[in-house]
């Protein structure tokens, strides 16, 4: 192998890769050892480095001057600024005022320290990340039915050995590539492929059965699929009896979803739904994978449960090769929800409300466990209230876009020009950190040493290949300062990746996400290393639930739950279902894959994906452009006709901003419990066709 051994900087699955070469003319090739990529990388992964040297990149610190422009400076007075508003802000309005922002993406080291930044310096309950609109309601309920939330409780490769796959509102054939050679060995060892997606995507054309429900009717299809299995008596009724409570509820709920039914709310034809099941029932093996498509509604943590409860009755959770699992989107989507910058959250998953959990993580950090805040506002609660009274007027944002990627947009970008003090540490400009106060400029992923934790819970750990270029400075080195200035060197003393990985370890010890027993030597050696891993000589844990359910009882626990469907209802006004996801080349708010050429020839604009009896009925011709509205504004794209969509249903990409931001047209509606916002489904309208030649 030649170049250095690090990890992509993009989604959850995070391939192993070696880099090579020099900033401007990066090599990166796949790396055939590692078993989750195994060689494969996808187009985002291959042209990763390109960011690295582009013309846009930050490298000074730039400050709004009195014109409202924002001007180069120097370090020194940037941070000063920072500073001085930070401690003015707290100072008028309370410590509250201040928050802050993470992301999915950060590595381990630096979420644990941005949630330290929070509660030790700042001492406010306002700090949430982007990872809330990501698997919130997939953790809610793994951590309710299963008692731990590791998106794969199983490590990838076991995918390919499991009889049957069910796939729930996952595109993985454009989001994680290289994640469907395990799904092809397992179609090659006779395996079965259902797809259950709105749309009929390229992942659901490689499927043995493809259910093509509604928006928004997950629970009902999940429930449908559980009712058929109980008829059949196709249960695992000993598995049930010895393993699990709360089953005969879930069996009340689930008669009333025949057939029949199910199809007249889904859309699925009962017919599909019987063969789904039938292929179900007869699986010695069945693995269940939910992705956004389910989660990111406003009932998202009921649609986990619901699929939950299937793989539950089926007897397959905590078996071999089978289960059930989240596909985590973001890079450290796992690791980002485990070690603190999350409002109700303490490092290793710990509950900011547990007094044992609080005084463990004020004993490692050196402060009194009465001086932690308080769990705080949700992600989107936080930033709906900045402004506001009781709400935060200065806001410190690292590795998230929210100008783009927020449900609402617009009502957010509004609240975002209210605040006092508006931060961004970003290797670009933004959308967000156009608008700030101050920006800062940072390193990116090879310029930096680091953990990230997979979405199969495995430690991984990404090196530093080449020096930031010059007026760049790390995440880290910025938080340590921060922190030093706001709370002193000796609760801030060091912004060194693997000292500050030794003091989460210590941190997590004893917690949920235990990472006490993993060092960096480790998971060089090994390759990566499974949490939980309380001690250096434990083996760590690919499959946790093998051993139990570490629920207060023992047992996993059924949910019973009944389809509601989506927050806002179409009708007259509003007569179609608006859905949302991602494109092969297209990451997140794509801040660094709208700026790499090959990316953007690939996918240089959003579009609107409609069925062909949909764009008849709207006077949509190819070539068109559609302005899309829901009641929240509206958005223009080029149309799309498509066999592959329902006639009830348009899909837009959102990884554009301005005027062709797709969420300024999505809804804030929150599911109750993990407070994750209904991004996947809304009321829309065509309100205009703009034939070619017109202006929009
Ligand atoms: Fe990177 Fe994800 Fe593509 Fe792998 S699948 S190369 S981790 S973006």
């Amino acid at each position: 192998m030649t170049g250095s051994p690090t990890h992509c900087p993009y989604c959850g699955l995070q391939c192993a890769m070696t880099v090579s070469g020099r900033p401007g003319a990066v090599e990166i090739a796949g790396d055939p050892a590692f078993p989750v990529n195994r060689g494969e990388l996808c187009v985002k992964g291959w042209t990763a480095g390109e960011a690295l040297a582009h013309p846009e990149r930050l490298t000074s610190p730039l400050v709004r001057d009195a014109r409202g422009v924002l001007a180069p400076s120097s370090w020194e007075s940037a941070l000063d600024r920072i500073e001085h508003g930070l401690r003015e802000v707290q100072t008028r309005h309370g410590r509250d005022a201040a928050g802050v922002f993470g992301s999915g993406s950060l590595t381990n080291e630096k979420a644990y320290l941005l949630g330290k930044l929070a509660r030790v310096a700042l001492r406010t309950r306002h700090v949430d990340y982007n990872g809330r609109w990501c698997m919130s309601s997939a953790a809610a309920a793994a951590r309710a039915s299963l008692g731990i939330d590791r998106g794969l409780p199983f490590p990838v490769e076991d995918i390919a050995l499991a009889d049957v796959i069910v796939l729930v509102g996952a595109n993985v054939a454009e989001t994680m590539p290289p994640l469907m050679q395990h799904l092809r060995a397992q179609r090659e060892r006779g395996g079965t492929l259902i797809v259950v997606d709105a749309r009929t995507t390229a992942t659901a054309r490689a499927a043995t059965v493809h259910l093509r429900l509604a928006p928004g009717t997950d629970t009902a299809l999940a429930n449908g699929l559980l009712h058929v299995l109980v008829r059949d008596g196709r249960l695992d009724e000993a598995f049930i009896r010895d393993r699990t409570e709360g089953f005969e509820r879930v069996r009340a709920v689930v008669a009333s979803y025949w057939p029949e039914r199910v199809e007249r709310v889904t859309g699925v034809p009962e017919g599909l739904v019987e063969e789904a099941a039938r292929l179900l029932g007869q699986a010695r093996t069945a693995i269940i994978l939910t992705g956004r498509g389910a989660e990111q509604q406003s009932h998202g943590t009921e649609n986990v449960h619901a699929f939950i409860n299937l793989a539950l009755a089926l007897g397959m959770v905590g078996k071999r090769h089978a289960g059930w699992g989240c596909i985590t989107g973001q890079g450290n989507g796992q690791g980002g929800r485990e070690h603190g910058q999350k409002a109700d959250q303490l490092p290793g998953y710990r509950s900011i409300e547990d007094p044992a959990a609080r005084a463990h993580v004020a004993a490692v950090w050196g402060v009194r466990e009465e001086d932690l805040p308080r769990s705080g506002p949700s992600a989107f609660e936080l930033l709906d209230g900045m402004g506001r009274d009781g709400g935060v007027r200065a806001l410190l944002v690292m590795g998230s876009n929210i100008v783009v990627s927020s449900p609402d947009a617009s009502r957010i970008e509004r609240r975002l020009r209210a605040l006092d003090l508006l931060v961004v540490c970003d290797f670009f400009l933004s959308e967000t950190a156009a608008l700030a106060h101050v920006v800062l400029p940072t390193a990116q992923w090879a310029e930096e040493d680091g953990t990230t934790t997979s979405l199969e819970g495995r430690l991984l750990l990404r090196h530093r290949v080449f020096a930031p270029p010059p007026g760049v400075r790390t995440d880290l080195e910025i938080l340590r300062e921060l922190g030093a200035r706001l709370a002193g060197s000796r609760l801030f003393p060091t912004s060194d990746a693997r000292e500050i990985f030794d003091e989460l370890r210590r941190a997590s010890a004893g917690g949920p996400a235990d990472y006490s027993g993993i060092t960096y030597e480790r998971i060089a050696r090994e390759g990566g290393v499974f949490w939980p891993c309380p001690r250096e000589d434990h083996p760590g844990t690919p499959r946790p639930l093998e051993s139990g359910f570490p629920t207060p009882g023992g047992r996993a626990r059924f949910h019973p739950v009944l389809h509601h469907g989506p927050a806002e209802p179409t009708d007259d006004a509003w007569p179609l279902w608006l859905t949302t996801g991602r494109l092969l080349a297209h990451y997140q708010s794509g801040t660094q894959t709208r700026r790499i050429a090959a990316l953007s020839t690939l996918a240089p604009e959003p579009f609107v994906e409609m069925a062909f009896s949909t764009a008849e009925r709207f006077g949509v011709a190819p070539g068109d452009r559609v302005v899309v509205a829901t009641r929240r504004g509206q958005a223009t794209f080029a149309a799309r006709l498509t066999d592959d969509a329902r006639d009830d249903t348009l899909f837009v990409p959102f990884h554009w901003s301005g005027d062709r931001r797709a969420n300024t047209l999505t809804i804030a509606a929150l599911d109750p419990t993990s407070r994750m916002p209904e991004l996947k489904v809304c009321a829309a309208r065509i309100a205009r066709v703009v034939k070619p030649g017109e202006v929009a």
